[in-house]
């Protein structure tokens, strides 16, 4: 138990926000207090079905109990201790993770950002022998906010007024192929890419597209990245989404999901190319440290030991049905997106307003890219919950169709 007890009303907390807290996120007027599974209570103990728990951090749920377990022993024990010495915990996680992609090994960070740092920097490093160093990113890509993530980020309206971004980065078309070779020169070191892009839309690649980088890739020996800080841990039904697609990276990043809530990143990469982020070149101060990886092997020994990959592809199927139902009855539904427990219904109309009303009827999921209802709900998560919350979404968009159509 926390010794800190909640004592004020969201608007208390809100104010001390407006007087201390840097505003540079748009936040809704509540303040939560608790969490249990895919539930959150606000301080004035309204509870919320949480279909985007912690921006899909939290894929066992709000405080898994194998996690706040392994976590609170491991408190008493160790909390950390620098990367100048060997850990059991942190050898037992690179190997863990290792076992459930392929093969490779391991650099630990905090933040997904991070881990897209090391992945940048892995591979300035290996292609520096070449004298390569450009790396192609994909419009509407994420990758996070440090000024590498920044500009492997091609979205102009992340990059405003923070110019001048790092040299290096090109840009291609999410899906064109053709596009990606034309672009590729003799200063081109990797590809960089989510397998599925999250932020920009939960859009899933064209059939063949990461076979096809894969195959540039190897033709013009570049190293192919595969940013799977949304789509990894098992988010998708697959440990990792690369699995699902028959596409093997030979980078790949992790961080949200990865220590089931808490902060944790990783960078993943074969033995062989990971001798070019040689001694010295690249450090992470908490990375790897014993919190994050007994919290990270609990995650990952909770998934297998409750079927949970299984699970997630139920849950997929049971959002599909839902929602392409809902694309029959409500015009306001363009598109539906799932693998897994990634899911995007995409609207004819901003999303702002669903949101907010899903919000007036405790149910919280996410907009993102203006029209995209996204969900990332636990991969716990129980059929009827899942039922409860389309039940929530789907009243709302057909009120919503409703209005539409009456103000027309
Ligand atoms: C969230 C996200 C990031 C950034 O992660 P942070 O932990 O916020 O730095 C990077 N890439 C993808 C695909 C993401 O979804």
């Amino acid at each position: 138990m926390s010794n800190h007890n909640n004592t004020m009303s969201s608007e208390e907390t809100e104010k001390l926000f407006q007087r201390y807290v840097i505003p540079n996120y748009g936040r809704y007027p509540i303040s939560l207090v608790r969490g249990e599974g895919p539930y959150v209570w606000d301080a004035e103990g309204d509870r919320y079905l949480d279909l985007f728990c912690g921006w899909g951090c939290n894929l066992l749920g709000h405080c898994p109990p194998a996690v706040v377990e392994a976590v609170r022993a491991q408190l008493g024990r160790l909390i950390h201790v620098p990367n100048t010495w060997h850990t059991e915990l942190q050898g037992l996680w690179a190997k863990a993770l290792s076992e459930r992609s392929f093969g490779g090994q391991a650099f630990f960070c905090n933040s997904g950002t991070e881990a897209n740092e090391a992945a940048i920097k892995l591979a300035r490093l290996h292609n520096a022998p070449r004298r390569r160093y450009k790396i192609i990113t994909f419009e509407d890509g994420f990758h996070g906010r440090t000024f590498g993530s920044t500009t492997a980020t091609a979205q102009p309206k992340y990059h405003e007024d923070l110019g001048p971004l790092m040299a290096g980065f090109v840009y291609a078309p999410f899906g064109d192929l053709d596009a990606v070779t034309k672009l590729i020169d003799d200063e081109t070191a990797a590809l960089m890419i989510e397998p599925i892009q999250g932020e920009g839309g939960v859009r899933l690649p064209p059939d063949g597209f990461l076979a096809g980088l894969r195959e540039l890739a190897d033709r013009h020996e570049l190293l192919l990245i595969f940013d799977e800080v949304q789509t990894g841990c098992g988010r998708t039904g697959d440990w990792f989404a690369y699995q699902g697609f028959g596409v093997v990276p030979d980078v790949m990043t992790l961080s949200k999901a990865l220590c089931g809530g808490l902060a944790g990143g990783a960078m993943l990469t074969t033995a062989e190319i990971a001798k070019s982020l040689r001694p010295g070149m690249h450090a992470c101060t908490f990375g790897g440290n014993p919190i994050a990886a007994s919290a990270g092997l609990a995650f990952i020994e909770a998934v297998e030991r409750d079927g949970l990959l299984e699970n997630a592809k139920r849950l997929g199927e049971v959002f599909r049905s839902r929602f392409e139902q809902l694309r029959g009855e409500c015009d306001l539904v363009r598109e539906v997106r799932v693998r897994g427990a990634m899911i995007g219904v995409e609207l004819s109309i901003e999303g702002a307003e669903t949101v907010r009303a899903c919000l007036e009827r405790k149910l919280l999921v996410n907009c993102t890219h203006e029209t995209v209802i996204r969900l990332l709900p636990s991969m716990n998560l129980t059929e009827q919950q899942a039922h409860e919350g389309c039940d929530i979404l789907a009243d709302v968009l057909k009120k919503q169709a409703g209005n539409h159509l009456s103000a027309q």
